[in-house]
């Protein structure tokens, strides 16, 4: 299908975020001619297809934040969503794990945030607790979070594509935007495939998400910094010593969660991911290196207040992702009957992790306005959960804030 000469309002990126907020605007504005524009020759390419597959129930988050606001809101609109298009899914609940004394103060503060995130299935285990829901696990405390679940945000992302052409909307794959030229009355994009003029602009472009803000003019503060998740797999004779999702305590000075177990959707026990700096912003392996990223992600203002902040965090992930045996002992923490030899390689994601100036680690979304568009800037997990809170807070605003 060739680019129309204009259209109302182009979306950049057709991850989950890019089409749920294109879904949702045409939603809400009936007869918006609507574009989504994506690099790759598929949706959800990145992120969105790379990740754990975990509804999240919104436990971790600061109250009161937009991810604790917007993942409370996407997951039960996500569930229903997924049900009423008969999605395969599961809420099939986790497990957060302590394993040493030092971890309990931590695992209170999960509990008292999960509560006051307004979590009512949430329940404080012992050991036997814990071995009840999990018979494989050995910790001293934990949190059963019922609402969590499972499923496949490729089949839920194909299906907000799916709605969007419905709608009257048309989702451009292959056409990567490589110029942005604001010219008063809206944008000019220049993509791989021809050129596009477009009044309204949304910005959803991840792991490039300064970029196409600086493409359209913005000056963003943060700057995208990839982080790899690696992932490996429990072999299939050993899946008895996961049931579900078993997660550790977090450490709350790093946005990640830990490595844990997640049972996919297909039957799968995937372990990790872990977190390693990427070489390049689509970098899913060591070899993947892209010289323009890479110096760039070295010269990000804050890259050295962070390196220097988190280099032991960092210098263990990299010797986890070099050796199975140091990822393995990892996973023993959690589930002591884990072999080195029961694990395979499994994928990897990358995720956009926003860096401030000052070297902080951009915890909450952040979702920018600027004369004629929204820039989401920093859409972390859980944005795949969120997504369509995402989309509809974007939809909302768009009325006011563009003039639909
Ligand atoms: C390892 C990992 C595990 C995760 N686990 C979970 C989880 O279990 N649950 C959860 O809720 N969240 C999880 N997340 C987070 C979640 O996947 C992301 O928050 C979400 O997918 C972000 O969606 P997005 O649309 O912003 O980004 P993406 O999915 O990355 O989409 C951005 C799109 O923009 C396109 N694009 C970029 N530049 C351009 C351009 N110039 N022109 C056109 N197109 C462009 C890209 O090709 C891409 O398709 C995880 C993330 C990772 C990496």
């Amino acid at each position: 299908m060739p680019l129309p000469e204009s259209v109302d309002l182009a979306v950049v990126g057709a991850g989950i975020v890019g089409l749920a907020s294109a879904r949702a605007l045409l939603a809400a504005h009936p007869g918006l001619d609507l574009a989504v524009l994506e690099a790759e020759d598929r949706p959800a390419a990145h992120q969105t297809g790379n990740n754990s597959g975990v509804i999240h129930s919104g436990l971790y988050y600061r109250p009161g934040s937009l991810k604790a606001t917007l993942c409370r809101r996407g997951r039960e609109a996500l569930y229903r969503y997924v049900e009423e298009r008969g999605i395969p899914f599961e809420r099939c609940g986790k497990l957060v794990v302590a394993t040493r004394e030092s971890e309990l103060p931590r695992l209170e503060e999960l509990e008292r945030r999960g509560r006051a995130n307004g979590l009512r299935d949430l329940c404080r285990l012992g050991p036997a607790g814990l071995r009840d829901h999990e018979p494989g696990v050995r910790g001293i405390s934990g949190l059963w979070v019922g609402c969590t679940g499972i499923v496949d945000y490729v089949a839920v992302a194909r299906a907000f594509a799916w709605d969007i052409r419905a709608a009257g909307g048309a989702v451009y794959l292959s056409h990567g935007v490589r110029a942005i030229r604001p010219d008063g009355q809206g944008f000019v994009l220049e993509t791989s495939q021809g050129r596009l003029r477009a009044r309204y602009l949304v910005n959803c472009a991840g792991a490039h998400a300064d970029r196409v803000a600086r493409l359209a003019g913005e000056r963003p503060t943060t700057r995208i910094v990839p982080f790899r998740g690696e992932y490996k797999l429990l072999r299939s004779p050993r899946r008895h010593l996961v049931r579900g999702l078993i997660y550790p305590v977090p450490d709350p000075r790093f946005p990640f969660l830990g490595v844990h177990f997640t049972r996919r959707i297909d039957g799968g026990i995937e372990a990790g991911p872990n977190a390693v700096l990427a070489l390049a912003r689509h970098g899913y392996r060591w070899t993947d290196v892209n010289p323009r990223d890479l110096v760039e992600i070295l010269t990000t203002p804050g890259m050295l207040r962070m390196a220097s902040r988190y280099w032991r965090t960092g210098l263990a992930e990299v010797l986890r992702s070099l050796s199975t045996p140091l990822f393995a002992r990892a996973l023993r923490r959690l589930v002591p009957a884990i072999r080195t030899s029961d694990l395979e390689p499994g994928g990897a994601g990358v995720r956009a992790q926003a860096l401030d100036p000052d070297g902080t680690l951009a915890d909450d979304f952040r979702i920018t306005t600027a004369p004629r568009a929204f820039h989401v800037l920093s859409a972390p997990s859980p944005a795949a959960t969120a997504s369509l809170a995402i989309g509809e807070s974007i939809a909302a605003r768009a009325g006011d804030h563009l003039g639909l």
